[in-house]
């Protein structure tokens, strides 16, 4: 029964160790079906993906290359954002693809080498390199089974309302069986070579031969083996040969099952990080040639694109975007996470009710601040916010049913050019006395100042505005606002209103046109996305700084040189728009410790990227927050949280809703809010 041949004096692997010949060939053909089955399955989904609009982005290709290699690959969001579940998923998906790897390398020692060699000569498997290879492929088997162990007690021990939640227990069953099976696999797999091990020096010595398997290399077999060295030989040799029957039996199922279950994950969610959108995050899509569209957005399956149709075959159900969810977090009908589930059962037509009204309530799609956190958080590049806008432009323009008061609020826009109803004519009115000019086509500015509508309607906003000019006064910057300066209809576009958007979009990039400025300043973070961003896409490439930037780069060239003041405790709250959406969280901590503020800086602990949106983004500003709790409230008891006694922050909107949160909870009198210019300047 000794049919393992080694070369001389070396140990090798015992491939096929007590499995007759016949089930050695049943196992092959059941390995051909099932990876027939499995590149049917793929192909299926390919084939699926290819009816979706617009055609496969593949370049350039570095980018994509590197993106996939960081967050399919290495999945780095995985692992990062949340430790546990983390290591979690690293311990199945390393411990899992070393141990296919493992039986790809012995199926060309065995199938490939063996007939071509001599293997009383030479085994591919034999001597060091299989002593360390079955050493690797214990540990990473066990680093396996420890993080099936763990899923099992987060999925159905601790129930985290990210897993289930919004999407309901439907997809319970369908997690079981693939936890379970994977258990299964993995467990097995060591019972088999605990039961080989307990096994072979009974009947190596029975058999007077040379011990040629490896022992200590099974770290994890060996000494679990001899707990039952003692067991007769034939009994291990039945027990062992059952197992391996019903282990190969469960692990060929499932490996033919990947492409029709979430297992389908390791594939497509790593295609997904390739084919991750490369454009600016912050710029939403451009509806091309609008006057002459009949329908907007998208009601129904034909009118996704591939890319969305993968983005819902890609979904893990793993729930961080629901947990990094602002409306979700204070119990609104929005989770992300449910939107890409239910789009996933209309896509595989598991549902034939209308994505409008049945599969989907508008209030969730009213309910999205457009924060971007969910996108953030996706491990797999899921684009949830860019579905969730093809909707409300379905919604608003489709339809005409934005949903109110932000249909007043887009009406003031279009004829008055401010959110707020106010006359354009009192547009400027907030300049007077603080000898700002207004741009002149034959002179040539450092820096055009956007004010944006807040900073030129709104009292409170004001303020920020007027701080902000004492601070480029002081500093002897050529400055200049500009006369046509109209609302830009951003939060317009976020509600759905792309047309109106484009309408003033193409007016203001037209005046810009006129001017000569090395740069746009601007004081808003939605206006300064915008333009960044988006005014590319109208062909208004312009260089734009966020009036934090600027202060920072000023104060960096000693321009101005603002007194070391103490406020206290200090904590800063980050803009989405200018953190999740561009990148940018430094200039202003940067300033608040040019400031004084160092020791009592204190960041809360939702911060930088994982900061929580104010609840003013993406039209909400304009729009009744009814349901759930107030976002904007939450914001201010994270504020409470850190004892911060001023919250700083660099965006008109933000301070607005941080003052309506602060005198909700009473903290009106404890905690200033004050946005980084008011800070400058008064410290100038
Ligand atoms: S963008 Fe923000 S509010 Fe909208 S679904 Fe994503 S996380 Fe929620
Ligand atoms: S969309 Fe992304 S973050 Fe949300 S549940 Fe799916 S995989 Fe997880």
């Amino acid at each position: 029964m000794h049919e393992f041949p080694c070369p001389p004096g070396l140990v090798c692997r015992p491939t096929f160790w007590n499995i007759p010949g016949f089930l050695e060939i049943v196992v092959y053909v059941g390995g051909i079906l099932a990876a027939l089955v499995f590149l049917y399955g793929m192909w299926q989904r390919v084939a699926h993906w290819r009816k979706g609009k617009g055609k496969f982005a593949w370049g350039p290709l570095d980018k994509r290359i590197a993106q996939w290699l960081t967050m399919g690959v290495a999945t780095k969001k995985v692992v990062l954002d949340k430790l546990t579940p983390g290591l979690m998923h690293l311990g199945i998906m390393w411990g899992m693809a070393f141990l296919f790897l493992g039986t790809a390398i012995a199926t060309i020692d065995w199938d490939i080498t063996k007939p071509l060699i001599n293997p009383t000569q030479w085994r591919l498997l034999q001597g060091d390199f299989y002593y360390y290879f079955k050493v690797v492929l214990d540990v990473f088997g066990l680093f396996a089974l420890i993080g099936i162990v763990v899923a099992f007690v987060i999925r159905y021990g601790v129930k985290p309302e990210r897993l289930d939640g919004r999407s309901g227990k439907r997809y319970f069953r369908e997690d079981l069986w693939i936890i379970g099976s994977l258990g299964f696999i993995v467990l097995t797999g060591f019972v088999i070579e605990i039961l080989r091990l307990a096994a072979q020096p009974t009947e190596t010595a029975l058999l007077k031969e040379r011990v040629m398997y490896c022992t200590t290399c099974s770290v994890v077999g060996w000494p679990l083996s001899r707990l039952i060295a003692g067991v007769d030989l034939d009994t291990l040799r039945a027990l062992h040969l059952g197992t391996w029957v019903v282990h190969m039996i469960v692990a060929l199922v499932a490996a033919g099952a990947i492409s029709y279950t979430k297992l389908s994950h390791l594939v497509v969610s790593s295609v997904n990080t390739f084919f991750q959108k490369l454009e600016p995050a912050g710029a939403l899509t451009k509806i091309a040639d609008i006057e002459n569209q009949e329908t907007f957005g998208i009601s129904k399956l034909e009118e996704f694109t591939w890319k969305q149709l993968l983005d819902f075959d890609a979904c893990t159900r793993c729930g961080r975007c629901q947990d990094a969810c602002p409306a979700a977090l204070t119990n609104k009908a929005l989770s992300p996470k449910n939107i890409i589930v239910k789009m996933f059962e209309v896509a595989h037509a598991k549902t034939q009710d209308a994505i409008h009204g049945q599969v989907i309530d508008a209030q969730e799609l009213w309910d999205c601040t457009t924060c971007m956190g969910c996108v953030n958080a996706c491990p797999v590049a899921i684009d949830q916010l860019g579905t969730i806008i093809e909707f409300r432009r379905y919604l608003t323009l489709s339809e005409g049913a934005p949903q109110p008061p932000s249909n007043k609020t887009m009406d003031s826009m279009e004829r008055q050019g401010n959110p707020y109803g106010l006359p354009k004519a009192d547009r400027h009115k907030w300049m007077q006395g603080l000898a700002v000019p207004f741009a002149d086509a034959d002179t040539e500015y450092d820096v055009l100042f956007w004010v944006g509508c807040a900073g030129a309607y709104d009292v409170r906003a004001q303020k920020i505005s007027k701080a902000f000019v004492k601070i480029m006064q002081q500093a002897d910057l050529k400055f200049a606002v500009m006369q046509e300066e109209r609302c830009n209809c951003e939060s317009a576009r976020r509600l759905g209103n792309e047309y109106l958007y484009q309408m003033a979009t193409a007016e203001i990039v037209e005046s810009l046109k006129q001017y000569k400025f090395k740069r746009i300043v601007t004081t808003c973070p939605h206006c300064f996305n915008t333009i960044v961003n988006e005014y590319p896409q109208f062909d208004g490439k312009f260089d734009v700084v966020h009036h934090t930037q600027l202060i920072n780069e000023l104060i960096t060239d000693k321009r101005i040189t603002p007194k070391r003041t103490s406020n206290g405790t200090i904590t800063y709250h980050d803009s989405c728009y200018l953190g999740r959406y561009n990148n940018i969280y430094d200039p202003q901590r940067a300033i608040l410790r040019a400031l004084g503020a160092n020791g009592n800086l204190v960041e809360m602990t939702r911060a930088r990227a994982n900061g929580l949106c104010c609840g003013g983004g993406g039209g909400r500003m304009w729009l009744e927050e009814n349901t759930g709790k107030r976002i904007n409230n939450t914001r201010v008891e994270d504020v409470v949280a850190v004892n911060a006694q001023t919250v700083a922050s660099a965006c008109p909107f933000c301070i607005s809703m941080l003052d309506d949160g602060a005198k909700a909870l009473n903290v009106d009198e404890k905690i200033a809010r004050k946005d980084i210019a008011e800070l400058v300047a008064e410290a100038l």
